[in-house]
């Protein structure tokens, strides 16, 4: 037996509970874990409190991000006792998650934990962190090289935000980072940005063509904040984008793009296959100092507490990440 967040639907609504479940009842895979880690990404908070329809099968044990030690293995690449890392694949949604003690998945969905970090440092990292790693290498694959100039990171002390703000800093660019938060500035500029906007300045309609300012943008804003960003990137320019803090819309026209050549680089880190996958977690070892981690900050809790956490979550009551402790 072990411990799991377990989400049940019937006819009467959704109920969440901390149960004790049975090793036979874990879902079909070839690698059996036990988790060490997990999170509470935006993504759980919606699964918990039933908020959006985001677990597609019940009973359903949440948790989009896990790490842990391989207890058992019938895949080529895994044996009992490496360190394994998952972030997304539909793990939480359509497949037993990382909100328990242990997990069976397809050994495919993992890659190794980087030298790098802790367990629990992986964690605090989580999908943001590799989300963020993702789109930074979107924009250095695409050709952006610090000498072209500013990038803009919007929803910069989010979670996406903050690491990208801090990945970079470290690879050499110039960092300005658009916050709804001025008191956050000295946060900001010791992940490493250069200087602050106030996003306002980006949330309302704009012109499509305006004066061209960013080498490249990593937005995790959508909506008006993504057109304005497109609207002032620079001639060849690539905008990273990845989320809709914001809002899900985009009323933007092509000016930028058939007149400026910028490039609009759609960033998913769901069902991202494993070469790029594998190329964040080097990114994340090579340009993301550990000691930043405590700057980013957050929280740790247990299993029983995520229940709880989830509401707070969705209300943003949580400053930083939240790293669960599955076995406390
Ligand atoms: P967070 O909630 O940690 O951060 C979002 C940030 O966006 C906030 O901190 C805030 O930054 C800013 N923000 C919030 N509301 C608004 C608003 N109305 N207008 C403008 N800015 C706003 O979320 P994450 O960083 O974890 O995720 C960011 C986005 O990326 C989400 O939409 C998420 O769903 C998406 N995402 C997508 C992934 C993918 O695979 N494509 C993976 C992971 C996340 P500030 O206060 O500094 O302005």
């Amino acid at each position: 037996m072990f411990s799991a967040v377990l989400i049940n639907k019937d006819d009467s609504g959704q109920t969440v509970e901390v149960a004790q479940v049975d090793e036979a009842q874990l879902p079909e895979g070839d690698v059996t874990i036990q988790v060490a880690y997990s999170t509470m990404n935006y993504k759980d908070g919606l699964a918990i409190t039933g908020s959006s329809p985001v677990v597609r099968k019940f009973p359903m044990v949440p948790g989009i991000d896990l790490v842990g030690t391989v207890l058992e293995s019938s895949h080529a690449d895994w044996k009992a006792g490496d360190t394994v890392v998952l972030n997304g694949w539909g793990v939480g949604e359509t497949h037993w998650g990382g909100l328990a003690q242990k997990a069976r998945l397809n050994g495919d969905y993992l890659v190794p934990l980087v030298d790098a970090f802790t367990p629990r440092q992986a964690m605090a990292i989580g999908t943001a962190g590799y989300t963020a790693a993702l789109c930074v290498d979107a924009l250095v694959n695409h050709g952006v090289t610090p000498d072209q100039g500013e990038v803009l990171v919007t929803g910069a002390t989010g979670g996406v935000g903050s690491v990208a703000v801090a990945l970079l800093a470290k690879a050499g660019f110039t960092v300005v980072a658009a916050t709804g938060k001025a008191s956050e500035e000295e946060y900001l500029k010791k992940l490493g940005a250069s200087a602050i906007i106030d996003r306002n300045e980006l949330s309302e309609k704009g012109k499509p063509l305006q004066k061209e300012r960013w080498a490249a943008v990593v937005d995790s804003v959508g909506s008006f904040t993504l057109v304005n960003a497109c609207a002032q990137t620079k001639y060849r320019g690539a905008v990273a984008a990845c989320g809709l803090a914001q809002g899900a819309d985009f009323s933007a026209t092509v000016m930028p793009f058939i007149l400026r050549g910028v490039a609009l680089l759609g960033v998913d880190s769901v069902m991202a296959p494993k070469a790029p996958r594998l190329a964040a977690w080097q990114r994340l070892a090579k340009d993301l100092d550990p000691a930043l981690l405590e700057v980013i900050g957050g929280t740790e809790i247990g299993l029983s507490e995520t229940i709880p956490a989830a509401a707070d979550l969705l209300a943003g009551k949580i400053r930083g990440r939240i790293v669960v402790d599955v076995n406390k």
